[in-house]
């Protein structure tokens, strides 16, 4: 066998693993660590090897409810295939009777959201880290053809470290739709999106700007009291920048060419990685040491 033709078997077998083996036996199961639409989260350890998962456990009958089989079985694939820091691995699946099993990279330190929501808004140097982080895990997941969509804190977990992983690519296309019809936030979407056009990678780009502005005041640039309003603002692009909490006039211009109506005008993966608020505030190691 050529040495090209064994890697790819190797890794076509490497790709193949998680839908194989793995069941129920093979788990010892810990604390609840979350409940989700679909299922809850679950602390878990691997008996052989003692390493801890986080186990999400989704039932077959919410699938088959909403129709979301392919859905689902798609997206799985899709997630086990990526290899990134900053993106939460999924290293397989199974499933009994009535549940689908997701053997998960454990988040140690949970939600982003949690944090922001602790200390409201985040000091320069952490957010930076984070937007760096996204844009890193970003630009890799569009190399391989991949838009998330639906990038927002509460998809965005933290390891040991505090080191950002982004999760729950299950879910990018249904949450659009679950949101908007289960009235929850269209706070994080871009205007080509919150119109219904044909859309690119470039609103994970515009998602980041959003992300960005989050992180440095504590609320979403387009908050309103309802969704019509909210959809409003978005497709306005009608952004202000609040007096308090301070934030450098170099965050403020990254955060300007992302909210950029026209998607071919927003700054670049590569670019927002050179920007000098990037430049000088993000920790390359993707750690957050304060
Ligand atoms: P859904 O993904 O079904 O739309 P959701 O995002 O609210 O819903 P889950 O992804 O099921 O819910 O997760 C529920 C909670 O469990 C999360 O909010 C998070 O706090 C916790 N959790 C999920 N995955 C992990 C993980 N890998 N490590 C640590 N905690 C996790
Ligand atoms: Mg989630």
């Amino acid at each position: 066998m050529a040495t090209q033709t064994r890697e790819s078997y190797r890794k076509k077998e490497e790709e193949e693993q998680p839908s194989k083996k793995w069941s129920l036996q093979d788990f010892e199961i810990g604390k609840p660590l979350g409940k989700g639409k679909f299922g809850r989260v679950y602390l878990a350890r691997e008996k052989k090897s003692k390493y801890i998962i986080a186990l999400k456990v989704i039932f077959k009958e919410q699938i088959e409810k909403y129709h979301l089989h392919n859905q689902l079985q798609r997206e799985m694939e899709i997630q086990s295939s990526l290899r990134h820091p900053n993106v939460l691995r999924l290293f397989g699946w199974f499933h009994d009777e009535e549940r689908i099993f997701l053997i998960l990279e454990y988040a140690h330190r949970g939600e982003l959201y949690g944090e922001l929501r602790k200390f409201g808004h985040l000091p320069e140097k952490q957010a930076a880290t984070y937007i760096a982080s996204l844009t890193q895990a970003l630009a890799y997941c569009h190399e391989k053809h991949v838009i998330h969509r639906d990038i927002k804190p509460e998809n965005l977990l933290l390891d040991f470290e505090g080191r950002l992983k982004i999760a729950d690519f299950g879910w990018s296309v249904q949450s659009r739709s679950k949101r908007l019809t289960m009235c929850g936030t269209l706070d994080y979407l871009a205007p080509e999106m919150v119109e219904n056009k044909a859309h690119d990678y470039a609103v994970d780009n515009w998602t980041l700007g959003v992300l960005c502005y989050e992180f440095l005041y504590g609320v979403a640039p387009f908050e309103a009291e309802n969704q019509t309003n909210t959809f409003r603002r978005i497709l306005k692009v009608d952004l202000s920048f609040p007096a308090t909490p301070r934030v450098s006039a170099e965050a403020k211009n990254l955060i300007s060419r992302l909210l950029v109506k026209d998607s071919t005008k927003r700054l670049s993966l590569q670019k927002i990685m050179e920007h000098p608020w990037i430049v000088k505030n993000a920790n390359p190691t993707g750690i957050c040491i304060d």
